[in-house]
């Protein structure tokens, strides 16, 4: 039975990096059957609305996605796509791995975290309102349920990995209610794995500097929402930045495979964009659907390529096009054995 995917291209160079990641994953023998799904800007015109519900429903039926990157416009317009679809099919887990790749020059080696945000709630449940004419007012909910859900999902994650330690990050010490709860829930579900994964926390500010100063004492970190997305920014930097992250937004009915970058709208059509970000959030998906000798392939032949340094993209310094670092990994993908699985 072939893997369904539904495979949203998404904005900007989105299309770009969406071709050549699904062709990666087809070189990669796995038996895909991909259902193209248009959301973002593009559809607007056409629907109304960046997110049609026959997308939505799509993601539901094959219960995996991968995505490309969506426009959203600041501070106007349509709600982000992305929050839209995380609180829509309750993607509760945001999975963010930063892997020091070789060939990627960066201040740091060996860099090897995994970043797990909490993805429903926080201050992006969307609950703002004006106070009169100049003031505003945004509303941050944490509760017990989604905190202790995701504390066990890293902790999870940490045990099925063999990962040594989790952290989790805060700022309890000024939101002690909300915040405090969040750490509460964490310490909670720390006792039920202890000697089996160790745990301590940090206050996010402190946890920002130790990265950048001392990495290799961290491993899973689990976080809430907004914390997330910028100390997960902050490990994409330490490994060479937004073009090689990849991420996964996880629930109990869906999967939804994006990198953590955006649509970039001044490179697109140009064959100019990095894949490796979304070629390593399909290396995700294999993962999560169990492909692990097919994930194992893919990203070795794609470190390989990055490693080798001629056939990538600007970014890493070289002067390939999209398609041609796709080919690359597709040439060595083929030189490599399959291992039947
Ligand atoms: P961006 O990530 O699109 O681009 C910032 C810069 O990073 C680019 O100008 C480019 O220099 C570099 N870059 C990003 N991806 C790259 C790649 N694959 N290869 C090479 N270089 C790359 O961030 P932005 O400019 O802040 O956002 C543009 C749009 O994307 C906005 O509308 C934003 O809301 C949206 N966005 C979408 C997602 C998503 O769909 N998951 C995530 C972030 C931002």
């Amino acid at each position: 039975m072939p893997h369904r995917v539904t495979l949203i291209p998404g904005d900007g160079i989105g299309p770009e990096l969406a071709a050549a990641a699904r062709r990666v994953l087809d070189a990669s023998g796995v038996d895909f059957d991909w259902e193209v799904q248009d959301a973002g800007e593009g559809v607007m015109a056409q629907y109304g609305t960046p997110l049609p519900e026959h997308v939505l429903e799509s993601i539901r039926r094959n219960r995996l996605a991968l995505k490309g990157p969506i426009t959203t416009p600041v501070g106007k317009g349509f709600r982000s796509v992305n929050v839209t679809l995380r609180q829509a099919l309750g993607l509760y887990a945001n999975l963010r791995p930063a892997r020091s790749m070789q060939g990627v020059r960066t201040r740091f080696e060996d860099i090897d975290l995994v970043i797990v945000r909490e993805n429903t709630e926080d201050l992006y449940a969307g609950i703002e309102h004006m106070v009169g004419r100049d003031a505003a007012e945004s509303i941050k909910i944490i509760t017990r349920y989604a905190s202790e859900r995701i504390a066990r999902y890293a902790f999870d994650y940490a045990v099925a990995n063999g990962r040594r330690k989790v952290t989790a990050v805060h700022k309890a010490n000024i939101m002690k209610l909300s915040d405090g709860l969040f750490l509460e829930s964490c310490r909670a579900v720390a006792a039920e794995y202890e000697g089996r994964v160790e745990f301590d926390d940090r206050i996010v500010d402190n946890m920002c500097m130790q990265l950048v100063q001392k990495p290799e004492l961290y491993d899973v970190l689990v976080l809430p929402n907004l914390y997330g997305d910028i100390v997960s920014d902050l490990c994409a930097g330490l490994v060479g930045g937004l073009g090689v992250a990849p991420g996964a937004n996880i629930g109990t009915e869906a999967a939804v495979f994006e990198a953590v970058h955006g649509s970039a709208p001044k490179y697109a059509g140009l064959d100019k964009a990095n894949p490796t970000a979304l070629i390593l959030s399909g290396v995700l998906m294999l993962r999560h659907i169990g492909e692990q000798d097919a994930a194992e392939r893919v990203e070795t032949a794609l470190r390989g390529v990055v490693a080798e340094g001629t056939h990538v993209t600007y970014d890493l310094g070289g002067d390939a096009g999209t398609r041609a670092f796709a080919d690359a990994i597709i040439e060595r993908l083929g030189a490599a054995p399959a291992v039947a699985s």
